[in-house]
């Protein structure tokens, strides 16, 4: 079965043991706590020893058919969701790290996931941010203190693609632990499993929820890491369950200790985007690609950052990373491209990139990514305010930089749109 068939069905087979036969949807079920008919029944639950839920924080109907969902797409051994990607993120870093750990990751990271790892240091853990599109580099970086690595699949807003295949081996050869940040890929496009890499983060708010009504995450076991042997992971779960004890140990002290859990009504939305994603996917990618080589040729256009164009650094990487699951006409290498207008790239401003949001009809003026809709937004002064003029230059963000979350609407509308935008200015 395809990705996109397993998908629909995949609630049919959690309910086929309910008493309403299959419901097609798990249902939202808000309950906070459950009742049992024993002690014995409660305690034996408690301890893992009985299936069962306890108390909604950990786990509940709605959220288990969602992880189980995400679960299948991504052929991991669990997977775990949270209210929002970066509590994905940061609640998994704080369930695994040691004290003394060192972490690997790229300069080219989402935002706030770049603005995460700076608490990290706050609290004295040691981060190198480096350039991963080549491995010689995260060879170079890798220390004997060294315990994680993180990265993206492709960096927002630059595109950048880290060269995944050497990383891994290097990875495998080390026992570093490895979370690669999937949510501009989604495992419809790539399954980090295959390369052997530990776990898979998605921010479902983006791609896989896809209409922008709902924040959630997810974190994957990819079954490929060695927990038991590992001394960051409690002897108590390790004693309770030694397959499974890197779940375990997430489960309750990421999820339970934390309490970053998502509401079963985002569940149930979320979920419901998933099932249309891979459709979805297939007119961004056939959107993203009109509308590259559209600004690639427009003589307004100085620098269009997408892996489509052979003048994009790793092009060739992207092709043989991500371009397998071409079904019909167009390569999906994610829906995200940047520009600069000439004149803003002769001023170091973003003075025209504003100018031309403003002139946009249908295009929206947003921050977000992912979403059904096309969306636009001037990158320096917004996300990446707060990182100063300088710490812009550092990471290759040009003043005029403007980015592009491509959306499913006709592509004509999409290239009207900016054709008349781009004749104003
Ligand atoms: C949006 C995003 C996140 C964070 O996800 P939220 O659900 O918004 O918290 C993490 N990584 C990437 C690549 C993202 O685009």
């Amino acid at each position: 079965m395809k990705n996109s068939t397993q998908i629909l069905h995949s609630n049919l087979n959690i309910n086929s043991n309910s008493i309403d036969n299959s419901p097609l949807h798990t249902a939202i079920q808000p309950s906070i706590t459950y009742h049992y008919d024993s002690a014995e029944h409660l305690i034996e639950v408690f301890q893992g020893k009985r299936k069962g839920f306890t108390y909604a924080r950990q786990s509940s109907p709605t959220i288990l058919a969602l992880e189980e969902k995400v679960n299948q797409l991504e052929q991991g051994r669990g997977t775990l969701v949270f209210s929002t990607g970066m509590a994905a993120i940061s609640d998994t870093f704080i369930a695994l790290l040691k004290q003394g750990d060192h972490i690997v990751t790229s300069h080219h990271l989402f935002g706030n996931t770049l603005s995460f790892f700076k608490i990290l240091e706050r609290l004295g853990f040691d981060v190198s941010y480096i350039d991963c599109t080549d491995a010689q580099t995260v060879a170079r970086a890798i220390k004997s203190t060294t315990r994680f690595f993180f990265t993206e699949t492709i960096s927002n807003p630059l595109t950048l693609i880290p060269d995944l295949t050497a990383i891994s081996e290097l990875l495998k050869q080390k026992k570093i632990f490895s979370i690669i940040d999937n949510t501009i890929t989604t495992p419809f496009i790539f399954k980090p499993t295959d390369m052997g890499f530990s776990f898979s983060m998605n921010s479902l708010s983006k791609y896989l929820g896809g209409n922008g009504n709902s924040l959630a995450g997810s974190i994957t076991d990819l079954g490929n890491y060695d927990g038991a042997n590992d001394d960051h992971i409690l002897p108590q779960y390790k004693k309770l369950d030694i397959d499974n004890c890197l779940m375990l140990q997430l489960k309750k002290k990421a999820l339970r200790d934390q309490g970053a859990t998502l509401s079963p009504y985002n569940a149930f939305q979320v979920s419901q985007g998933m099932d249309t994603a891979s459709l979805r996917l297939k007119q961004h990618a056939k959107n993203t690609a009109l509308i590259t080589e559209y600004l690639s040729q427009h003589p307004k256009v100085a620098i269009v950052n997408h892996p489509l164009l052979s003048s994009h650094p790793q092009h060739q990487r992207a092709q043989k990373l991500f371009g397998s699951d071409n079904q019909d006409s167009q390569q999906y290498l994610g829906g995200i491209l940047s520009f600069i207008l000439k004149s803003d790239l002769d001023s170091h401003s973003p003075i025209q990139a504003i100018k031309l949001l403003n002139h946009f009809r249908i295009i929206l003026r947003s921050t977000h990514l992912g979403d059904a809709r096309t969306m636009s937004i001037p990158i320096a002064p917004t996300i990446f305010n707060e990182h100063g003029v300088d710490g812009r230059k550092k990471i290759g963000i040009d003043e005029g930089l403007i980015r592009l979350s491509i959306g499913i609407e006709e592509p004509d509308d999409l290239l009207e749109d900016l054709e008349q935008a781009l004749e104003k200015i």
